[in-house]
This record gives C-alpha cells, sequence and structure tokens, in this order.
C-alpha cells in the first residue's frame, strides 16, 4: 500500500468549475448579468426531474437511514449493484468488493490515493473529464495522457497507448461513454485496451457513469466483462442517469483476478472505513433505481428530449463555418473542433473567455479537459432547444468578426 501524507503538486492540474472564466462568470452573476451555462452536466436546474419511485425510495426510507451504514454501503444497494454487474456480464463480484460513495467523484479519487505512491504514472485519456487527472496528481502520481483520436469517432489511439507504457505505469482509466467527447467505445476497441493492459500489468480503471445514456440502439460494453482474469475497477452512479446528481450516489465494484492486489485493496477498505460511510438515503435508492428507468430511455428515443437535442446541437454546429463536431452516441456532451488558424486562437481559455463576455453563454476550452492544442471546446446540450437555438445563433454572429488578439 501506498504511504500517505506527502506534499502534492498541483499546478497541472485544469478544473473546468474554477478558473478566470469561471471567475469572470461568478463576476457577471453578481452584477445581477444572466449566464446561460452550457458549462456542466448537471442535469436538475434544466428541469430533468428524478424517476418518482427513486424519490419515493427515498422518502420512504428515511426514518430507517438515520445511522451510519456499513463502511462499503447498505447490504441491499451492494445486492443490487452486484445485480446490475451481472446484467453487464461482470460476474463474481461480491458484496466485499462493492464500495458505495458520495458520488462517483469520491472513489475515483480514493481509488488513487490507495494506489499511488509518488511518481506512479496512470493514463489517462486526453480529452478527459478532469477530475481523473486531479485524483492521480493529488495522490502523487503521473497523469500520463493518452491521445482519443477524433477523425475515429474520438476512440483511444492504441499505439499512442503503448507507447506512453513505462516501468512506472500503474493503470489505464477509460471513460465509456465519454465526458467531454459523447463518443462510445465498441468492443474490438476495449478489446485492444485489454490486451495492452495484460501484457503489461495494468489496471484497468472504466468509468461507466454514463452507461445507461445511449442513443441510436448502441449498446454498452463494460471493459471488465471482456477480462475475467484482470482486475478491473468499475465506476457508476445515479448523478446522471437519474437526474439527482445532488444527491451524490455512486459506486465501484471491483472484479476479475485479486491475487496480485491484496495490498492495494487493503488500502482501499482502509480509505473506505476512514470516511465511515458513504450518504445513507442515497445509498437506499439504488435497488429501486436500477431497476428500470423508463423515463431516461423515451428521453433518449427519437422525439425525446436529449436525442432533440444532440441532434439540433450537432446540426448547428458542423452548419457554422469553422466548426466541425462528431455527433456524439451517448451522455450529453459535444466536443467540437474550431478552426484555430482561422480565428487566430491561440489560447482556447481566451476564446471562451471573450465568448462569454460578449455573449454570456458559459462553455468550456479544450484545455480544461487536458486537450493540449487550443481548438476545442465543450457544450453540455442539456439546456433546451430554445436555449440552445439561442446559444447557437450567438456563436454563429460571434465568429463572424472574432479574430483573436
Ligand atoms: N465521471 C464522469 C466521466 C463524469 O462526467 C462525472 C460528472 O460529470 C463524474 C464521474 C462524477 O460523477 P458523480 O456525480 O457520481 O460524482
Amino acid at each position: 500500500m501506498k504511504t500517505l501524507g506527502k506534499s502534492h503538486k498541483l499546478d497541472n492540474v485544469c478544473y473546468d468549475i474554477r478558473g478566470p472564466v469561471m471567475d469572470e462568470a461568478n463576476r457577471m452573476i453578481a452584477e445581477g448579468t444572466e449566464i446561460l451555462k452550457l458549462n456542466i452536466g448537471n442535469p436538475a436546474p434544466f428541469m430533468f426531474r428524478a424517476p418518482k419511485d427513486v424519490i419515493n425510495a427515498m422518502t420512504d426510507s428515511l426514518s430507517d437511514v438515520e445511522g451510519y451504514s456499513d463502511s462499503k454501503g447498505l447490504l441491499s444497494a451492494r445486492e443490487a449493484i452486484i445485480k446490475y454487474d451481472e446484467t453487464k456480464g461482470i460476474h463474481g463480484v461480491t458484496v466485499d468488493d462493492v464500495f458505495t460513495g458520495n458520488g462517483a467523484s469520491e472513489l475515483i479519487t480514493l481509488s488513487m490515493q490507495a494506489l499511488l505512491d509518488n511518481g506512479d504514472e496512470v493514463l489517462v485519456p486526453a480529452p478527459d473529464y478532469p477530475l481523473w487527472t486531479a485524483s492521480v496528481t493529488l495522490a502523487g502520481g503521473n497523469a500520463i495522457h493518452y491521445i482519443c483520436d477524433e477523425r475515429s469517432d474520438w476512440y483511444p489511439d492504441i499505439d499512442d497507448i503503448k507507447s506512453k507504457i513505462t516501468d512506472k505505469t500503474k493503470g489505464i482509466v477509460i471513460i465509456n461513454p465519454n465526458n467531454p467527447t459523447g463518443a462510445l467505445y465498441p468492443e474490438e476497441v476495449l478489446q485492444q485496451i485489454v490486451d495492452v493492459a495484460r501484457e503489461h500489468g495494468l489496471i484497468i480503471y472504466s468509468d461507466e457513469i454514463y452507461d445507461r445514456l445511449l442513443m441510436d440502439g448502441n449498446k454498452h460494453t463494460s471493459i471488465a466483462s471482456l477480462c475475467p482474469d484482470l482486475f478491473c475497477v468499475t465506476f457508476n452512479g445515479l448523478s446522471k442517469s437519474h437526474m439527482i446528481a445532488g444527491f451524490r450516489c455512486g459506486w465501484m465494484s471491483l472484479s476479475g483476478d485479486k491475487s496480485r492486489v491484496k495490498g492495494y485493496i487493503e488500502g482501499i477498505n482502509m480509505l473506505s472505513s476512514m470516511r465511515l460511510c458513504s450518504n445513507v438515503p442515497a445509498q437506499s435508492v439504488i435497488p429501486a433505481a436500477l431497476r428500470s428507468n423508463d423515463q431516461l430511455e423515451s428521453m433518449l428515443l427519437p422525439g425525446g428530449r436529449i436525442y432533440e437535442q444532440r441532434e439540433y446541437i450537432t446540426k448547428r454546429l458542423n452548419d457554422i463555418d469553422g466548426i466541425t463536431a462528431v455527433k456524439p452516441k451517448a451522455a450529453f456532451y459535444i466536443f467540437p473542433k474550431i478552426d484555430a488558424a482561422r480565428f487566430n486562437i491561440r489560447d482556447d481559455e481566451q476564446f471562451v473567455l471573450d465568448f462569454l463576455k460578449e455573449k454570456h453563454i458559459l462553455l468550456v476550452h479544450g484545455g480544461g479537459f487536458h486537450w493540449e492544442t487550443p481548438d476545442h471546446f465543450r457544450i453540455v446540450y442539456l439546456p433546451d432547444l430554445d436555449q440552445l437555438k439561442t446559444s447557437m445563433d450567438e456563436l454563429e454572429d460571434f465568429l463572424k468578426t472574432y479574430r483573436q488578439k
């Protein structure tokens, strides 16, 4: 197990909820300016409501969940998670292998704290959901970014992954379905990642928090289902699929061969016990939530809100001169490319800041997701069609004259 209590360097960590753009947005809001927020994946403010049976499960259980639970979580919640894992082809997970968390976020951080000694490396996608890089760095490790390739539907570039493995590489992170690109990885791509992990003895960390937000009849494959011989940590939760990000309800399941990671699991158990347990009322809704979610399914079909908003945003972006965007297959994000040469963009954060100041619309620059070239930004397409239309009209208008100074 790693030693705790060292100093951390967080200088290279980007996170989309802080920085000059957010500071400016907060300043404008404090002055009374109305800002259209296309920057955060939080469904509730955009009139997405949690399924009724989830709310009922929470209110019905409140008087029974006043105390701490087992540090890993309520047995009923962990049993429901095991059943869910089985439907995804992840077999052999026991109640000792499931940890509930205050969101998947807490467990991402915990899993890295338990894993890393100073200087250890973890392969993290670029672009990434920035909490991953932050968690690796906070734990004293180095996040080594591998490229996801826009020209191949944003799939991980396997050659780039291979070229970045060293004797310090401990694990590989995949985010599937992906934030910020909306990509969904096919089995062939996952199989290649499994082959690399097997050859180099890497732990696979798979963040699958969007696995129920799929469109176009696509199916999600859990990478752990392809490699019962490898140790995998699979993350999931209810923040997105059940629109209850504020409840803070997530989990991770450990699967596969644990014989080489006994010390690591001991570390995870210790850190899990140290936080006593995750929010118990939130855990209590897991069995009901995982039974079915018809409300979500209909939103993802033609005529449904998320589906139609994806169709709209993809078309409008691609109709703007100087912007191209790969159509997302899952989640509710799109990561368009902007022609940096044409608009003289050398600093993508400045571009987003200039757009915010002029049009009062908040995006996140690609650098916030560890994308190195200043030619991308992320849109959360949860706001309704009217708001998306306004945002696209304004972006089109802004780019007619914008040239970065
Ligand atoms: N993983 C990914 C890929 C995310 O996009 C997010 C939130 O945006 C999270 C994890 C955090 O999830 P939770 O609310 O369960 O902490």
